[in-house]
């Protein structure tokens, strides 16, 4: 089946293309499209408003996600603002440093954390189905490892000394958030399809 992701972001693509495996044919948003507003006060509320707002203009179903990196001790932080915690346009060194300096600033060497991803799929003008995940673990106020993005030189998951950008791909996927939602709508998606009507097969249209 055909779904589109509703990102310009290749990387994104790619990832969740990779996810999903060959069940899925995962094609990009079409450029000229105007840019869906992010105004929710959680993750799946900006996921759904994506996933909607996007649906109305293209035919196949709408895959939206909305993710970030959750700090009690810093009272939710960043939260829905990860992407731009420091500032509109923030680069990822950018949050890092701000993120490093609000734990320093309460006297935190590490603090619980964990990052949560959304993932809503709409059809016109409705919701198919809405997943949502986590990994709990540590940011730490020191970074290490080169791989991935955001957050991830600042964070281990539990029961890990190593953090994220330490880690493969293959190995974060094992543990992270994003593959941890992505395998839930996998199994939820099939039932939501065959409601829908639009299985190819008559069964499940992701085997
Ligand atoms: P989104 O594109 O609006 O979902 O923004 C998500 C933001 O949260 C990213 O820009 C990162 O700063 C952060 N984030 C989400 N998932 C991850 C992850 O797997 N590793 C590191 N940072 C992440």
């Amino acid at each position: 089946m055909r779904i589109v992701m509703a990102t310009q972001n290749a990387n994104k693509v790619r990832e969740f293309a990779q996810l999903l495996g060959s069940r899925v044919d995962l094609v990009l948003l079409p450029s000229d499209l105007p840019k869906a507003p992010e105004t929710g006060e959680t993750f799946l509320d900006n996921a759904r408003q994506k996933a909607l707002f996007y649906a109305r203009y293209v035919e196949d179903p709408v895959l939206a996600d909305d993710s970030g990196l959750v700090v009690p001790a810093l009272g939710g932080e960043p939260g829905v603002h990860s992407a731009r915690y420091a500032g509109e346009g923030a680069d990822d060194r950018a949050n890092n440093d701000k993120l490093i300096r609000a734990l320093r600033a309460k006297g935190l060497r590490a603090a619980d954390a964990w990052f949560a991803c959304a993932l809503v799929v709409a059809h016109k003008d409705q919701v198919l189905v809405e997943v949502e995940a986590r990994v709990d673990g540590m940011v730490h106020d020191a970074p290490r490892g080169d791989r991935g993005f955001g957050y991830d030189p600042l964070f281990s998951p539990h029961g890990e000394a190593r953090r994220f950008a330490e880690m493969s791909s293959e190995e974060k996927h094992r543990f992270s958030h994003r593959a941890r939602a992505v395998r839930e709508l996998v199994e939820r998606l099939p039932f939501v399809i065959d409601r829908e009507g639009r299985s190819s097969t008559g069964e499940n249209a992701l085997s």
